[in-house]
């Protein structure tokens, strides 16, 4: 729908009268602050649950649990979870804002993406070895090197990477594969795609155009209950954008999902 604002304002010219009149298409903007407003309620609510359950702890510590050291130990620790989730939240708040800020400015890093994917591996491998998740990793021969940001690339596949781990079932695991493309269509040049590949439940297609949306997700309990903050993939996808890649998201309900960041081949763009 369109909302199109008209100014008047009233002329003399060359002795006579008239009026210019100023058209200017609103919706955009109501979109805009709408998107904002909803962004605001959104960062109080998640901020709000796990601050309700704290204040609610502190309280039953104060009095009923005052003498009780088998609940305090109980509570201390749902509180500690409670504020780790809300560090976890204010942290990729601060990602997402970074990212946006930067996002018009292309990285010039030369970034060299098997040692990096290992480096993030290896920091995922507590996690993964919890959930019984094996990450394998398959490399080319040669060395896959882009320009970006390499600090900003680890985020990307951690997210990635941890989300694969966390929604792709016990005991299963992780691929991580390389493609070469010649002439990536979208982007018209060189490329190389980087698969993250799991064999979770998948994900039902009316969800895919909007996974990448700031808090959207599929379940909302479950993500919580896995300390989700609902914005990986949000940041992931404003990486993408900073460094003139795509990312491609395809998943089968019951199969498993496929997360395919493609980015420009730095010796073919240059
Ligand atoms: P969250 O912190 O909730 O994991 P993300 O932005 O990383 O937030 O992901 C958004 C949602 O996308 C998740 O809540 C989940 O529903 C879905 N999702 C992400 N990765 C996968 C995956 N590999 N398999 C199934 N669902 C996924």
């Amino acid at each position: 729908d369109l909302t199109v604002e008209v100014r008047v304002t009233p002329l003399s010219v060359a002795g006579g009268r008239g009026a210019a009149l100023a058209f200017e298409d609103r919706s955009s903007l109501e979109r805009a602050e709408q998107m904002r407003r909803d962004f605001v309620a959104n960062v109080s609510h998640e901020l709000r649950t796990p601050l309700t359950a704290l204040m609610g702890f502190i309280e039953t510590l104060r009095g009923p649990a005052k003498n009780d050291a088998n609940a305090r130990d109980r509570f201390l620790g749902i509180m500690e979870r409670e504020a780790g989730r809300m560090n976890r939240l204010v942290g990729d708040l601060l990602s997402l804002s970074r990212v946006e800020a930067e996002e018009r400015r292309r990285p010039v890093q030369s970034v060299e993406l098997t040692g990096l994917l290992r480096n993030v591996i290896a920091a995922l491998r507590p996690t993964a070895d919890a959930a019984g998740v094996t990450i394998e990793l398959a490399p080319p021969d040669e060395p896959v090197t882009v320009a970006g940001d390499a600090d900003q690339l680890v985020q990307v596949f951690d997210n990635l990477i941890e989300n694969a781990v966390k929604y792709g079932g016990r005991d299963a695991s992780v691929h991580l594969g390389f493609a070469y493309l010649e002439h990536e269509p979208v982007l018209r040049g060189p490329a190389w795609a980087i698969t993250v590949a799991d064999q979770g439940e998948g994900i039902a297609p009316e969800h895919l155009p909007r996974l990448t949306e700031r808090f959207y997700r599929v379940d909302t309990h479950r993500s919580r209950e896995q300390g989700g903050t609902g914005l990986g993939l949000a940041i992931v996808k404003h990486i993408v954008n900073r460094h003139r890649g795509r990312l491609k998201i395809e998943s089968e309900k019951g199969k498993g999902s496929r997360f395919i960041v493609i980015l420009p081949d730095q010796i073919g763009k240059s």
